[in-house]
Formats: structure tokens, C-alpha cells, sequence
């Protein structure tokens, strides 16, 4: 049986399908025991045999069993070295952007999440990092951006909530030309669907309060290193210094919610197809933003780099009244921010997830007072569908 501190054998596991290795994850049982559910060790400290001998861990800060599963497990679902279990997703992209030196220069997808927008912006800006919004599902833009101090590319994709797609193998190989590091937020997707590292990036991150955890009972991040030593041995010492590290039990949750990933986003794809579908043909639904659409404008990127749509959908509705009427009169889909979870939830990105994004901004892209945002749940389809349709045109 394996052990905790002899653990290397990522490796063994490459004959396994995605679905298995998420059930299975590093470890998978726990060693002393046999539990097959890997305990949650809460404990802060670690008692050592004697001077110069450790069991490979001393401070939970630093390390803690629970966590490095987690980590493990993500480490071989995205395919890198070294995985790294955060207090957010917020956490997360801070480390990662903490790589950065005064001076450096960062290009991003333009319809960021409205967090990672605030830190650039508020929290690095103050450092001398500076930083350019492109479309980056237009390569001409994203080349034009380049600096000789452009460091780092910041991808979304499909982006939240316009669902542009970018193409990562495309931006990987500019980067790479540049000199920047390649890093892709692969919330929307989770590797069951994306696998970024394999198409060029350097890093990927999670809101892993999202698909990951799934079930919108924890607040946690999760960062991926493809291949870089270095980069692993700095966000460790982010994670050491920040204090940003994830609790045992969130993630304990988090494992939990990955065992059932695979099946959870089938659903979830299935869902948002019917559900976009139905929206398309609405006479108060304007646009809808989709990448599962053939006519989606990037639906041949999508299809080269992905195998599935998720569930994101985002619509525009006739006017700011229709977007009332559905909040207020929606009654098993729930008005609620965030994303990922069993759950169906409609979101108004206007004063919501986009609140800090300038005004100017979001009308360019269009985000507009009648636009809004669904996290299409596993729920049986026909009754999402019936839910908004007696919201949507109730009087
Ligand atoms: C939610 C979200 C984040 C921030 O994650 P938290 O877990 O809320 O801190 C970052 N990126 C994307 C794409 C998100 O959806």
C-alpha cells in the first residue's frame, strides 16, 4: 500500500480515464487506516520522532495531508508537476500574479472576472505593474498588445460573461515568443472539459468554489504548475507567506465534490444546451451568449480545445423590466451570484460579479442593464426551462 511521504507515483496513474483518476485522486485511501474517504486532519501542528526526523510534516501552513491530496489530485487532472490548494480563488490569482517584479506588464482576456479585475488594477497597480485588456479571442489584438515588459498573458476562456473563447495554443506560442508566461483561469470548464496545460499554458488557476467543489458550500482556489520547478518553489512560498492556504475541511469538500466531476458536468452540458436552445427562441430574449451554438463565433476554437460547452450561459433580455420581472418571479432557480454548483442560479453581472468593472467598460461590451447571467444547474432540464418561462412571461 502507498504511503503518505514516499508519494511520487503521479505517473501510475496515466492509464486511468479523467473520470477514474477524479474518484481515485493521488492517494486516494488513507494508508494507516484504509479509510477510503481521506480523513479530514485537523490539526495545526505535527509531532517529529526526534531531532533531524519528520513524518514530511511539521505546520499545516506548509503542508497538511488533506490538502496535499487535493493538491495531488489536481496536479494529475490538469497534467503539471504541482498543485497548490488555495483559501479562494481570489487567493489563487493573487499568488499567481505575485510572480510578477515592478515594472512587468500584463495582457488579459478584456471581460475578466470582476475580482481578478481589482487586482490588477487596486492591489498591483500601486507596484508598477501595469496591465492591457484585449479581446483575446482576436490574436491580432492580444500581438498588438505586447510590450518588451509584457511578462505574463491572463486567459478566461470561454470569458465570464460574454463567453468569448481564446485560443490557448495560439496565445501560448505568442507568449512564448514574448517571453510571458501563459496562465488560464479554467473555472468555467475544469480540466474534465479544457486541459490548458496540455495545449501550451504555463500555469493554470480555479475558483475551485465553483465545478470543482461543486455543491456552493466552500470558498477555495486552486493553482497548477505544467512543468516549471521554480515557478512551483515560489507559489509555495506565497502560500507560506501569504497564509492563504486552504483549510482541511474545504478541502476534504472540495476532494468530495471532484469524485463526482465527470458526471456532474455531462449533466450540466446537457442541460445549458436545452436550456440556451429554449432562450434562443424566447420573443423578450434578445441575444444569447453561448459557446455551444455552431454559429457561435468562435465555435471552431471551441471545438478544436475542447470536448465540452459547460454550463455558462449569458442573455440579453427586451428591457430592464423583464429582467425584474425573471429575478423577482423566479422560484426553483435561485437569484443568487456565483457559479458551478448543483444548483441553477441567475445572476445580474451589472451590479453583481461586474460591480467594480467602470461603467464605460461594460457598456463597450455589453453588459448592459438588460443583461444577465444563468449557472445552469443539474437539475432536470424541463423544469429549469419551466421555471423561466413562468417567470419570464408571468403577469
Ligand atoms: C469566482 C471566480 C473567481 C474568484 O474565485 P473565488 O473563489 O470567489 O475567490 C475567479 N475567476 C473566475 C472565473 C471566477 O468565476
Amino acid at each position: 500500500m502507498k504511503n503518505f511521504s514516499n508519494y511520487t507515483d503521479y505517473s501510475t496513474k496515466e492509464e486511468l480515464h479523467f473520470e477514474s483518476k477524479a474518484v481515485h485522486g493521488a492517494l486516494g485511501t488513507e494508508p494507516l487506516t484504509g479509510a477510503v474517504s481521506m480523513p479530514i486532519f485537523q490539526a495545526a501542528t505535527f509531532r517529529h520522532p526526534e531531532l533531524g526526523h519528520s513524518t514530511g510534516y511539521a505546520y499545516s501552513r506548509l503542508e497538511n495531508p488533506t490538502r496535499q491530496e487535493l493538491e495531488r489530485t489536481m496536479a494529475i487532472l490538469e497534467g503539471g508537476i504541482k498543485g497548490f490548494a488555495f483559501s479562494s480563488g481570489q487567493a489563487a490569482n493573487m499568488s499567481v500574479f505575485s510572480l510578477l517584479d515592478p515594472g512587468d506588464h500584463i495582457i488579459l482576456s478584456d471581460d475578466i472576472y470582476g475580482g481578478t479585475f481589482r487586482i490588477v488594477g487596486d492591489v498591483f497597480g500601486k507596484y508598477g505593474i501595469t496591465h492591457t485588456y484585449v479581446d483575446m479571442s482576436d490574436l491580432q489584438a492580444v500581438r498588438a498588445a505586447i510590450t518588451p515588459k509584457t511578462k505574463m498573458f491572463f486567459v478566461e476562456t470561454p470569458t465570464n460573461p460574454l463567453m468569448k473563447v481564446a485560443d490557448i495554443s495560439e496565445i501560448s506560442k505568442i507568449a512564448k515568443e514574448a517571453g510571458a508566461l501563459t496562465v488560464v483561469d479554467n473555472t468555467f470548464l475544469t480540466p474534465y472539459f479544457q486541459q490548458p496545460l496540455k495545449l501550451g499554458a504555463d500555469i493554470v488557476t480555479h475558483s475551485s468554489t465553483k465545478y470543482l467543489g461543486g455543491h456552493n458550500d466552500t470558498i477555495s482556489g486552486i493553482v497548477v504548475v505544467k512543468d516549471n520547478q521554480e515557478i512551483a518553489d515560489k507559489i509555495h512560498v506565497h502560500i507560506k507567506s501569504h497564509g492563504s492556504q486552504l483549510a482541511p475541511l474545504d478541502s476534504w469538500l472540495v476532494l468530495r465534490g471532484i469524485k463526482t466531476l465527470a458526471v456532474r458536468m455531462d449533466r450540466h452540458n446537457e442541460n445549458a444546451g436545452k436550456v440556451a436552445a429554449w432562450l434562443r427562441e424566447q420573443p423578450k430574449v434578445k441575444k444569447v451568449y453561448y459557446v455551444g451554438f455552431e454559429d457561435h463565433k468562435d465555435y471552431a476554437v471551441t471545438k478544436k480545445q475542447t470536448t465540452g460547452f459547460g454550463g455558462m450561459i449569458s442573455f440579453t433580455v427586451d428591457c430592464f423590466e423583464t429582467v425584474q420581472r425573471i429575478l423577482k418571479n423566479v422560484d426553483m432557480i435561485m437569484f443568487a451570484e456565483s457559479l458551478g454548483g448543483t444548483e441553477t442560479l441567475i445572476t445580474y453581472p451589472t451590479t453583481q460579479t461586474h460591480e467594480d468593472t467602470p461603467k464605460d467598460v461594460k457598456e463597450a461590451l455589453g453588459i448592459t442593464d438588460s443583461f444577465l447571467r444563468m449557472s445552469v444547474g443539474i437539475e432536470n432540464a424541463e423544469d429549469i426551462i419551466a421555471d423561466l418561462d413562468r417567470a419570464m412571461n408571468e403577469v
